[in-house]
């Protein structure tokens, strides 16, 4: 069945709610920013007018005050976003229970089995939640009608502000097509960028290309980006209130120098399997899986998974079945541009019992062991920071950061190379 999904997304959120204070400073242009008495302090967000200076986000005060001298700097206040953004989310809820925040200014509501209620059109239906958010609130949003998420998000991105736009199922093509492969949600500059090597640069292209050649280059992102450029992405709009369910807990990190040497794999591999195992502990999960995705400088991504004997949060597991699959998938000393380490398969600790394969080395004790060394470590962790305590192979990494960390804060202090 078709859907009928809205993108609702306020515009210049945080500039806004600070606006409702100053009602006389609405056509100047007006910055928020993290500390205005620092010129080092960062934009967090802009209204119409600054944005016609040409202000961007996350840019510095100095770099923003170059362009526009008289810019109106104010503080945020984030109690004030996050009020309004649950007295906003509660008019969307008034339309349908399917109503799921995706960031603090906007949502997703799929309005498919509720709309005739509302008189059964979309667009009537966006355009009066805009009116009833600006009368309730004093603020505007922009709204996507269309038949999924992601192209629910890109009508809302189409016109700004205060506009509601329609990216039908029988005629999407010819407002989506043009567009560049960036406006796509999580296509960022990386795979833009990559996109653009081979000659693709508008969503018409992306939609062209075979799933198998996509797959190549992106790996199991390429076949969402198949689907998100030809209207096919299915994922459900969540019912307000609900958790997405952890799937998968993954870490991943990228060099600024390529690694060729085992030990730095090891190294490496050792601190994303800690933080791995850290979020699993925490939510209270245990993995049967694990997965490692290794990319080289020229991007080629290649992700091998295992299944494990018994499932585990522990660092010290996760670490030994990523070497493994590194053992069988890299060949010393083809650079390693980035690593990903990800557990798979979770289950809830409830289901996890002494399930030992009779065949490992591993004994009752160790394991027992094993478990208390590194709940040991949590409740350090918890007490003294995450760098209190590591595994030796990712400690000596840690030490190094410490010391960078050091050295760019405080007085001037060598990186100490281990
Ligand atoms: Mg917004």
């Amino acid at each position: 069945m078709t859907r009928t999904i809205l993108h609702c997304d306020m515009n210049s959120f945080y500039a806004s709610v600070e606006l409702l204070q100053y009602p006389e400073l609405c056509r100047k242009p007006v910055a928020v920013c993290g500390d205005p008495t620092s010129r080092h302090g960062i934009i967090l967000a802009k209204n119409e007018a600054a944005k016609r200076y040409g202000i961007v986000t996350a840019e510095t005060i100095w770099q923003a005050r170059r362009k526009c001298p008289g810019l109106i700097l104010l503080p945020p206040h984030r109690e004030r976003y996050s009020a309004y953004s649950k007295q906003i989310n509660a008019i969307y809820c008034r339309y349908t229970d399917l109503v799921e925040p995706f960031s603090i200014d906007e949502s997703w509501l799929d309005i498919t089995g509720s709309m005739h209620l509302f008189g059964g059109d979309g667009k009537v239906i966006a355009d009066e939640i805009r009116a009833v958010v600006r009368n309730e609130t004093g603020l505007t949003c922009s709204v996507g009608v269309s038949f999924n998420k992601i192209f629910a998000k890109l009508g809302s991105d189409y016109k700004k502000p205060d506009a509601t736009t329609v990216l039908a199922p029988d005629s999407w093509q010819e407002t989506v097509f043009p567009l560049p492969v960036s406006s796509l949600l999580f296509v960022g500059k990386t795979v833009s960028k990559t996109l653009h090597q081979y000659g693709i640069d508008t969503i018409g292209q992306l939609a062209q290309c075979s799933p198998a050649m996509l797959q190549n280059l992106f790996g199991k992102m390429g076949q969402q980006l198949y689907e998100y450029a030809n209207g096919l992405e299915h994922a459900p709009v969540r019912p307000y209130g609900e958790r997405a369910p952890v799937k998968s807990v993954g870490n991943g990190t990228t060099f600024s120098r390529d690694l060729t040497r085992w030990e730095d794999v090891l190294r490496h591999i050792s601190i994303l399997a800690d933080t791995v195992a850290v979020r699993l502990r925490q939510h209270g999960l245990y993995c049967t899986g694990v997965q490692v995705a290794i990319r080289d400088p020229s991007f080629r991504t290649i992700t091998r998974q295992k299944q494990l004997p018994h499932s585990t949060h522990l660092t010290r597991d996760i670490t030994a079945a990523c070497m493994e699959l590194l053992h069988h998938s890299w060949q010393m000393p083809h650079p390693i541009r980035m690593l990903t380490v990800t557990a798979l398969n979770l289950v809830p600790a409830a289901q996890w019992s002494q399930q030992l394969d009779l065949f490992s080395t591993a004994s009752p004790e160790r394991e027992h062991k094993a478990e208390q060394l590194e709940g040991a470590m949590d409740r350090i962790r918890s007490k003294f920071g995450t760098g209190a305590i590591a595994y030796g192979a990712a400690f000596a990494e840690q030490r190094r950061k410490t010391a960078h960390k050091k050295g760019n804060d405080g007085p001037a202090f060598p990186e100490s190379e281990t």
